[in-house]
């Protein structure tokens, strides 16, 4: 099947169903094929060579009536970006709001605001591919609340990105930053697509053109992207030279997790897993573990749960099960984490930087999932029974919604550190909770990417540059202190730690949406006919 896309759509009040189409199609790495008044008689295709053969041609000089591209659109997407049954995600993180706020004492005004982003900024940017075709992507930057500072937070390349949940992701942002105590407010950004299927020059373009898109949204003292899934440093360097040039001045403080030479902070690649793994810390120390006997699962082996795996293997945990989006690995003896990351290293100059072997490949031989007559000992699992899995600590470092009402009642471990951003729904939570697991919620957990984003806006804008060790050394401070907070909060108020960290965040963002005045201060203020 091929989707038909009429380029005068994307003007006027139907832009959103060629958007929709576009997503759709290459969520499906189906075939797109463009109109438009100079190609009409020729239509173009997108991404046949990459997404499948053509299997529904146009007639020359075709053009689908614009209610016609519904049918294109299966259920599931049909509902997508401000349909009310999509916004499922969003729901979801405002619950975390709504719970906390029954725990602390805060202006009506405060919670009221925090309902709704401040700013919505949707783009379809128009990219070139190598073979000449044009790809139309849906584009998202959502900037929730900046009144603790610049919003801030990353951009995600991924198929199934859609504005809830970038606007979910967007809030998450708001309170981590607020419960990490660093003066940012939030804000996330998302491009519709597979940046596995672009290749070097198409993923540059594509990244220079949500730059250029943006350009008017992002800057250093508004909105600061930084990476997030499927983007990187490379990603990060060209979006600031792409704005800097569009500025006509040297802008690095516009983005983070840029490439050292670029501006980037040393420390920041490993900030995240650095961030959760000092958590984790707090949490041996506070229950007395051993790390010889703890069995840790990480899902997922990014940028996020690489760190993470490899400082715990390092520091004599066991890590028994790893996995990537194809798969993952088991030893009950504990993995060979550097091996691994050896293996995900090694293949990363294929394509675009995107590690092209999976932790399961075999090592021997590389084939996938051959493990070369199991003569091995380690087992493949899929991602479903590595969450499953019976471990002490499990970390999901992946994508959301991984730990739902689905697989809750199944999950073993005691304890689950949240690398990833909204892995667990709140049904699942309700069911962790009543089952007794402790959860560090994410926005506490991975906070250290955040915190590091920040020393390195702060190194930008001072034109200082800071030692890998001062770097590890604040964000220690940082993280420790706001996990003590949490816990403390958590103990006196007996509430599970992701009311805990919802709630601390609350209280500093009321402290500072409350410091312009809210009703309560102008409510008594007499009128000026009366004074
Ligand atoms: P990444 O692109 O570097 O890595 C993502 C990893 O997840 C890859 O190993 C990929 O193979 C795997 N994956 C993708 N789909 C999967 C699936 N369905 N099942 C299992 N694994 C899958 O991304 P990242 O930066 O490591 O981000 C991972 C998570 O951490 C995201 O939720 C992100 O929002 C969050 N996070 C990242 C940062 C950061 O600084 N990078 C900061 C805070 C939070």
């Amino acid at each position: 099947m091929t989707v038909a896309i009429h380029r005068s759509w994307s003007a006027g009040g139907v832009r959103r169903e060629p958007m929709l189409s576009v997503a759709w199609a290459v969520t499906r790495r189906l075939p797109i094929q463009s109109t438009n008044a100079r190609s009409r008689g020729r239509p173009r295709s997108m991404f046949d060579e990459r997404f499948g053969a053509v299997a529904f041609p146009l007639t020359p000089g075709h053009i689908l009536p614009t209610r016609g591209t519904a049918r294109f659109v299966p259920e599931d997407r049909k509902r997508t970006m401000n349909h009310p049954a999509d916004l499922d995600l969003f729901r979801a993180a405002l619950s975390r709001l709504d719970e906390a706020a029954k725990h602390v004492q805060v202006d009506p005004e405060t919670v009221a605001r925090l309902r709704h982003p401040k700013s919505i900024a949707q783009a379809t940017l128009a990219v070139r591919m190598d073979d000449g075709s044009l790809a139309l992507l849906p584009s998202y930057r959502v900037r929730y609340d900046d009144t603790r500072g610049p919003s801030k937070g990353g951009i995600r390349f991924h198929p199934a990105v859609d504005l809830a949940e970038v606007q979910a992701l967007a809030f998450w942002m708001t309170f981590k930053c607020a419960v990490v105590g660093i003066p940012f407010g939030g804000g996330k950004g998302g491009v519709v697509v597979d940046p596995k299927q672009l290749s070097g020059t198409e993923l540059e373009r594509l990244s220079r053109a949500y730059a250029r898109a943006m350009a008017s949204v992002i800057g250093p003292t508004r909105d600061i992207p930084a990476p997030d899934v499927y983007t990187n440093a490379m990603v990060m360097g060209w979006m600031m030279d792409e704005y800097s040039q569009g500025h006509q001045s040297r802008e690095p403080g516009v983005i983070t997790g840029k490439p050292i030479a670029l501006g980037g902070s040393l420390g920041r690649d490993d900030a995240t897993g650095r961030g959760a793994y000092y958590c984790i810390k707090q949490l041996e120390a506070q229950l007395g573990w051993q790390p010889t006997k703890i069995r840790v699962a990480v899902q997922g082996f990014g940028n996020a749960g690489q760190h993470v795996a490899r400082l715990l293997h390092a520091d004599g945990y066991r890590v028994v099960a790893i996995s990537d989006s194809k798969g993952g690995v088991f030893r009950a003896t504990g993995l060979d984490v550097p091996a691994l990351l050896e293996r995900k290293q090694r293949s990363r100059s294929l394509r675009t930087g995107y590690a092209g072997a999976s932790v399961c490949d075999c090592p021997d031989c590389g084939a996938e999932t051959c493990w070369c007559g199991d003569a091995r000992p380690d087992q493949v699992i899929t991602n479903t029974e590595l969450l499953e899995s019976d471990v002490d600590l499990l970390i999901p470092a992946a994508l959301e919604r991984q730990i739902t009402h689905h697989n809750a009642e199944r999950i073993q471990a005691s304890t689950i550190v949240e690398v990833a951003n909204g892995p667990t729904t709140p049904e699942a939570d309700t069911i962790l909770n009543r089952r007794g697991v402790r959860v560090l919620p994410d926005i506490l957990a991975n906070a250290g990417g955040v915190t590091v984003s920040y020393f390195e806006w702060a190194q930008n804008r001072g034109g200082v540059r800071w030692a890998e060790s001062e770097v590890h050394e604040r964000l220690q401070d940082i993280m420790t202190t706001a996990f003590e907070r949490v816990a403390q909060f958590s103990s006196e108020r007996s509430v599970p730690l992701r009311t805990a960290a919802y709630a601390c965040a609350l209280e500093q963002l009321d402290e500072a949406m409350s410091a312009c005045g809210t009703e309560r201060d102008f409510a008594d203020a007499p009128k000026a006919d009366q004074r």
